[in-house]
């Protein structure tokens, strides 16, 4: 009988399926092996999904993502939580309620489109995401098409990036990452409270295969919290592992590959 070691800590993703495994939950879970958690699912939506796009999406009833939280918090528990594709007002709401009972973490990555301008989340839905889940939230991760959906803020320089950041903490998360990684030049991630600020800067790959780029950084410092690291501290490593995901990033499909979690 194998000896059982300590219990590692447990990371929840709240997203939807990606069946390319580029994205999703299927990159969360990667993300949350190669850190040394336990990764949990509760699955929002089924996407039918490759390197070309998104060919069709399903979500899940709400009634179907309240049983398998319980199922997880009830008898497993969460170290941290990472939101992703929430899909409509019915699940961004019905998620926002289930993680205002929690203590643990919750890193939201405010899920929009895909890189391939596929709708994940319905546009009626971002007043609930500013209202109901942003409030939960520990951390947001907002790129910047992102930001301009849910501020109206179109973002052309790093001031924009501090204007943005500053009108997505009005919203209530602790924290805001705004992922300038859009923008031409030398990428440059803001990560801010109010009161610190952090530039993040890293050089830009010339890697086309980055499918998956967005749910791994949320995941990331979702096991960076799940580990007891600070905040900055998280999304410092997350930025990092990401980098090294995007260097190893690789064709699959005859459109964008995805990351890699194994370099
Ligand atoms: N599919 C699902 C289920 C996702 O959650 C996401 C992003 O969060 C995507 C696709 C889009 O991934 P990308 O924009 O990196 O192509």
């Amino acid at each position: 009988m194998p000896i059982p070691s300590a219990v590692p800590p447990r990371v929840l993703t709240v997203a939807g399926s990606d069946s390319g495994g580029g994205a999703g939950i299927q990159a969360d879970l990667k993300t949350m092996l190669a850190f040394g958690t336990h990764g949990m699912s509760v699955l929002t939506a089924v996407t039918a999904q490759n390197s070309l796009g998104v060919q069709g999406a399903w979500e899940l009833p709400a009634d179907a993502v309240r049983a398998q939280y319980r199922s997880v918090v009830d008898d497993i528990g969460v170290s941290a939580v990472k939101t992703g594709m929430l899909s409509s007002t019915l699940l961004v709401e019905t998620v926002a309620a289930l993680l205002a009972g929690t203590d643990a973490p919750v890193v939201v990555d405010p899920v929009g489109v895909s890189k391939h301008g596929d709708p994940l989340l319905a546009a009626e839905a971002l007043d609930s995401v500013r209202t109901k889940l942003l409030p939960v939230a520990t951390v947001a991760t907002p790129n910047l098409d992102e930001v301009a959906q849910l501020t109206g803020i179109t973002v052309t320089d790093e001031a924009g990036m501090r204007q943005a950041a500053d009108t997505l903490l009005g919203y209530g998360p602790r924290w805001v990452v705004v992922k300038g990684g859009h923008l031409p030049g030398e990428p440059v991630d803001l990560l801010t409270d109010g009161t610190e600020e952090h530039w993040l800067r890293a050089p830009r790959h010339d890697n086309r295969h980055t499918h998956g780029t967005g749910c791994t950084l949320a995941s990331a410092i979702a096991c960076g919290l799940a580990l007891g690291q600070d905040v900055p501290t998280a999304v410092r490593a997350a930025k990092t592992y990401v980098t090294g995901a995007i260097m190893a990033g690789f064709p699959l499909g005859s459109g964008i590959g995805p990351v890699d979690h194994v370099w």
